[in-house]
């Protein structure tokens, strides 16, 4: 069942930001908006209950939406943590001031451990190796290393083996300098419609901290295993903490049906900046892999797969120009792409044009361009490149933003 979600109109776009965008000039850029990621983030909120904890997954620039605006707004909504796969990326955040905790999750190992205990960083331990350098570091330091202990229950990727994992529960809570904060999985279904794979692993997950309690560990540690897949589908993993991505960023994780309280926060624009007529039988682009049919008119627009838009989208996928699609012609390059504009003859140089997004009544979403580039919508926004400006609209909270709202509806 695969339910491609609408955009609802996100109100109070804040004008001056926007104005202060066009006098800039830029040519291809993307629009964060925050109250979006705020509404999302509440939506999850009322998903889990008040007493479990969204970690907000910010890894790879916040899926393209820019770490630091994107963290602080996740924790001003109702986040506790947030979680990182680089040690780089943790430094950013800390660099953008941010106080929450913040947890590596790798894929990393003992390399890591000096900068990250030096800076107060949690990290996910999948072994001995990374513990012992944690504790090592930790004694050098001064300074306690909050540590996670994962578990494989069957992704098969990072996590200690369940027969192994008690005992370096155990190593964890022995070893000076350390801290246990928490036990976590990972799962490798939960957007799938047949759940019964996500309930094994949750259930072996379940029977390992049964285990640790029997033997008296582990106590007080945060157990966390559910993505957004799981968040959405499969209440009985929201245990203590939940560690949404794409579902804070408004994405429909493996095309899950969300409902009108979860938005896309991102739109992608780019100003036309060449139109030319095109000729019956010439050809576009490199390796002329499109020949016109008729005499028509092609347009140029000023991004490529150097920022983020997939090859693979070649002659398959369309953009927004005047409130009407209009198709990708010929091979995507490096830092242009060409679209066929010849039904719609106003097209200028200067016109906005919208990739991801809506315009006017139409709208072309991140999850559509998943599906014609053959890749998931993770891919999609996590290749967003660093040449495309980030611009952040609504960085305050208003006081009546619809999701706060009808939650105060609701409770009164
Ligand atoms: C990326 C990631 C998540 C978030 O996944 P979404 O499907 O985007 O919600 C959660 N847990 C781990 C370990 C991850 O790597």
């Amino acid at each position: 069942m695969q339910e491609l979600w609408r955009l609802t109109t996100v109100p109070h776009v804040d004008r001056e930001t926007v104005t202060a965008m066009q006098a800039n000039n830029a040519s291809s850029w993307l629009e964060i908006d925050l109250a979006g990621i705020r509404r999302n983030v509440r939506r999850i909120r009322e998903l889990i209950g008040p007493s479990c904890q969204i970690i907000a997954m910010v890894k790879a620039n916040a899926y393209g939406h820019g770490a630091a605006p994107t963290s602080h707004t996740a924790i001003a909504a109702g986040a506790s943590r947030l979680s990182v796969a680089t040690l780089e990326e943790a430094l950013e955040l800390k660099a953008a001031g941010v106080e929450a905790p913040i947890m590596i999750m790798g894929p990393g190992g003992a390399e890591l451990a000096d900068e990250a205990v030096a800076n107060g960083f949690e990290v996910v331990i999948s072994n001995r190796e990374v513990a012992d350098a944690l504790s090592r570091q930790s004694q050098r330091h001064g300074r306690a290393a909050g540590v996670h202990v994962k578990v494989d229950t069957g992704m098969g990727r990072l996590g200690a083996a369940v027969e192994d994992a008690a005992e370096l529960v155990e190593r964890v809570e022995e070893m000076p300098g350390l801290r246990l904060v928490g036990i976590c999985s990972h799962l490798a279904t939960s957007e799938q419609d047949d759940q019964s794979f996500a309930r094994e692993q949750l259930a072996a997950f379940e029977r390992f901290c049964v285990q640790l309690a029997a033997r008296g560990l582990a106590d007080g540690a945060l157990r966390h295993i559910a993505n957004s897949g799981a968040i959405l589908t499969l209440p009985e993993a929201h245990l203590d903490a939940v560690r949404p991505g794409a579902l804070m960023y408004g994405l429909s994780p493996g095309g899950i049906a969300v409902d009108d309280d979860v938005v896309p926060a991102l739109t992608w624009k780019a100003r036309i900046c060449h139109v030319r007529r095109a000729a019956k039988d010439s050809s576009v682009g490199y390796g002329r892999r499109h020949v016109f049919e008729r005499d028509t008119r092609v347009a140029a627009l000023p991004f490529g797969y150097a920022d983020g838009y997939l090859t693979t989208l070649s002659g398959r996928a369309d953009v927004l120009v005047h409130g009407q699609r209009a198709p990708i012609v010929g091979a995507i390059s490096m830092d242009t792409t060409m679209i066929d504009v010849g039904h719609i003859p106003e097209a200028r140089p200067g016109d906005e044009v919208v990739v991801i997004g809506s315009q006017g009544d139409e709208q072309i979403t991140a999850e559509e361009l998943a599906d014609r580039a053959g890749a998931i919508v993770h891919e999609v926004l996590a290749r967003l490149g660093q040449r495309l400006k980030r611009y952040y609209l609504n960085e305050h909270a208003e006081e009546q933003e619809p999701c706060a709202a009808a939650a105060a509806a609701r409770t009164s």
